[in-house]
């Protein structure tokens, strides 16, 4: 690990941090839940304008020593990814596309007027904090370690312009299953009030932002007893973008005979988030022999596919739950319920698919996998 670069010219300085002992990240690995528990290590490097990158470390985990003037706090130029670490059955770790994260976070940074993290070092740090504290990594059914990369503008200076420092950190998570009890449908709210996402805005990046906007939404779906929003198109209110942290996609005919379903999923329209598991499922559904489109659907098509019988299943695909089927759905012009309150055929078969590579269950035969 010392001798890990972050870029050409700035290694990483591993600090000697004192560990949990076993029992007491056993203790955490035995009931993980999400993003409520970190490991040992994080991963800092900081950005001067005119130095650039340096000062690479991985250090203990713990506070962020801030001023109230970080711009950051005001003005939101924060970005981050979402990633994660799995046990191989060979007892290696990997992590599943980084490089497509990195590549993510070079845009979501450009979007946000902030100097970018190459994509060696995005890389670097993420397997540094991934080696040093691979112990985090738990071994038990579907459970992973979440990688959480993020950047922030930590100059203290009150007015509206791109920072001259930032902060590029990465953090661990170990996650628990996240259906421990069997995959289920989630509920979904069609959000007429509210939109994610407007054409020249932010919806097609990850900027901390977007997410803040999104919690009323959801405190909406929530009181209306639904478990996710469903976000139309910001100009006609018509079309179905995605979930607040989710892609979707429409089964088309019958999941069950081989090869005979249809997929479709919207259009990467530039207010939609380019997900990596939606990318991975479009190769592997089309691998199974599918046929997989990339359009607009609206939420009439879909009503009307459902009642019709056209749409048989529908699901949420994301880093976090991997496959989510959606069961009901509620809009203010009707509710209406995908299948039969059980997770559709295809639906299950693709989420089958992916698990089976990230834990190196089948061979990696896309290239997918990145050995930490
Ligand atoms: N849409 C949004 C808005 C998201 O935040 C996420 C999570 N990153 C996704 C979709 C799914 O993306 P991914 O498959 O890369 O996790």
């Amino acid at each position: 690990t010392s001798s890990r670069m972050f870029l050409a010219d700035v290694p990483v300085v591993v600090e000697d941090v004192q560990r949990r002992s076993t029992t007491e990240r056993a203790g955490v690995l035995a009931d993980p839940g999400f993003g409520r528990h970190f490991t040992d290590h994080m991963f800092v490097a900081r950005y001067q304008e005119g130095q650039g990158w340096y000062d690479a470390r991985l250090t203990r985990y713990g506070p962020l020593p801030m001023d109230p003037g970080t711009a950051a706090l005001h003005y939101a130029q924060s970005i981050f990814e979402g990633l994660k670490a799995y046990a191989q059955p060979d007892g290696s770790v990997a992590t599943f596309r980084p490089e497509a994260n990195a590549a993510r976070f070079i845009r979501s940074a450009e979007r946000l007027a902030m100097p970018p993290v190459p994509e060696e070092a995005f890389l670097a740090a993420v397997d540094a904090l991934v080696d040093a504290d691979r112990d985090w990594v738990p071994t038990g059914a579907d459970q992973t370690l979440y990688l959480r990369p993020y950047q922030l503008a930590s100059e203290s200076f009150l007015g509206v312009r791109p920072a001259h420092e930032y902060l590029f950190l990465v953090i661990a998570s170990p996650a628990g299953a996240y259906f421990p009890r069997g995959v289920h449908p989630v509920s979904v709210y069609v959000s007429e009030d509210y939109v994610r996402a407007a054409p020249g805005g932010t919806g097609d990046v990850k900027c901390a932002g977007n997410y803040a906007a999104s919690l009323r939404p959801q405190q909406q779906a929530s009181e209306l007893g639904c478990d996710q929003v469903v976000y139309l198109d910001a100009v006609e209110r018509r079309y179905i973008e995605e979930l607040g942290g989710m892609n979707l996609f429409f089964v088309l005919g019958s999941g069950s005979d081989d090869g005979a379903a249809e997929l479709v999923t919207p259009e990467l329209s530039g207010t939609l988030l380019p997900g990596i598991t939606r990318d991975s499922l479009i190769t592997v559904a089309r691998e199974l022999g599918h046929r997989v489109t990339e359009r607009k659907v609206s939420l009439e098509e879909w009503r009307q596919g459902v009642a019709d019988g056209t749409v048989t299943e529908t699901f949420a695909c994301g880093t976090a739950a991997v496959i989510t089927p959606v069961g009901e759905v509620k809009a203010r012009t009707g509710d209406f319920t995908v299948g039969d309150g059980t997770p559709g055929t295809l639906t299950m078969r693709l989420r089958e698919a992916l698990l089976d590579i990230q834990h190196g269950r089948v061979a990696d035969t896309h290239g997918w996998l990145h050995r930490v």
